[in-house]
């Protein structure tokens, strides 16, 4: 007996628009979309996409017009709820733009809810285009299958980040000098995992951060890990330990 098919299936194209979606809703796609999908993808009048606005789940459309410049969507019906997004929070220290890059996409890929660039004093990186960053989330969105984007916010200095941050929300501090093992470190409920630049935190730095109001020194196990494979070790762990992979 062969499988039932997907539906919707697997292989169309998926695309996050900024317009309200809805039954019957014309959605005018940019000329980069129309591009993408008219020359790329090849789609013709009646062709199926997937959509979605960040906020009401996914939905089915269908090609209207496929003009040579611009491409016009009509949308048919919901495919998926809004996904339910952990409520974790990623800070990390700006690292090198290839490798920041890696890290957005991967740690949008895990289910993270928001990204928060903070500075601290080994630093090497002092501007991050955010612009290019919400990209890279929208991006990493459309391909992973998400409903939901990454928040990313302007960088803050650590000493901000420290006098701002909810203490209701629990830090858990990538420390490669030390801490809880990751794998029983995590528990439930609002959580924001913080990790280094490639030089560390100064011991001051460290000090501060562990004397923290409900912050959490967590260990990734006796190797010193590039800052990203950090980050998104630490986002694994948890995700794993108190997120959604259950
Ligand atoms: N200062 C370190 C050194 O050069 O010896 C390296 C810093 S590491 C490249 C960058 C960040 O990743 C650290 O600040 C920390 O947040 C995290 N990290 C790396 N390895 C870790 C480990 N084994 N346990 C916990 N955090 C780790």
């Amino acid at each position: 007996m062969p499988a039932t098919p997907a539906w919707p299936p697997k292989s169309l194209p998926r695309l996050f628009v900024r317009a309200a979606l809805g039954a019957g809703v014309p959605v005018e796609l940019d000329s980069a979309q129309s591009n993408y999908l008219g020359n790329v993808m090849r789609l013709k009048q009646g062709d199926r996409v997937l959509l979605f606005d960040g906020s009401a789940g996914e939905w089915l459309a269908e090609v209207a017009e496929a003009g040579r410049k611009r491409m016009t969507l009509s949308v048919v019906e919901p495919t998926r709820p809004q996904e339910s997004v952990p409520d974790l929070w990623l800070a990390f220290a700006p690292i090198k733009k290839s490798r920041v890059d890696w890290l957005v996409e991967k740690a949008v890929e895990l289910g993270v809810a928001r990204l928060l660039p903070v500075v601290t004093q080994r630093t090497v990186v002092d501007r991050l285009n955010l612009d290019r960053m919400r990209a890279h989330i929208v991006e990493a969105a459309e391909q992973c299958g998400r409903t939901a984007l990454a928040a990313i916010d302007e960088p803050v200095k650590l000493d901000s980040f420290l006098r701002a941050r909810d203490p209701a929300r629990t830090l858990y501090f990538a420390d490669e000098t030390g801490g809880a093992p990751a794998a029983g470190a995590f528990s439930r409920g609002a959580s924001i995992i913080l990790v280094g630049p490639e030089g560390g935190f100064t011991r001051q730095e460290g000090d501060s951060i562990r004397q923290a109001a409900n912050a959490r020194a967590i260990s990734l196990g006796p190797r010193i890990l590039r800052a990203e494979t950090a980050a998104l070790a630490a986002v694994a762990a948890w995700m794993a330990a108190v997120g959604d992979w259950q």
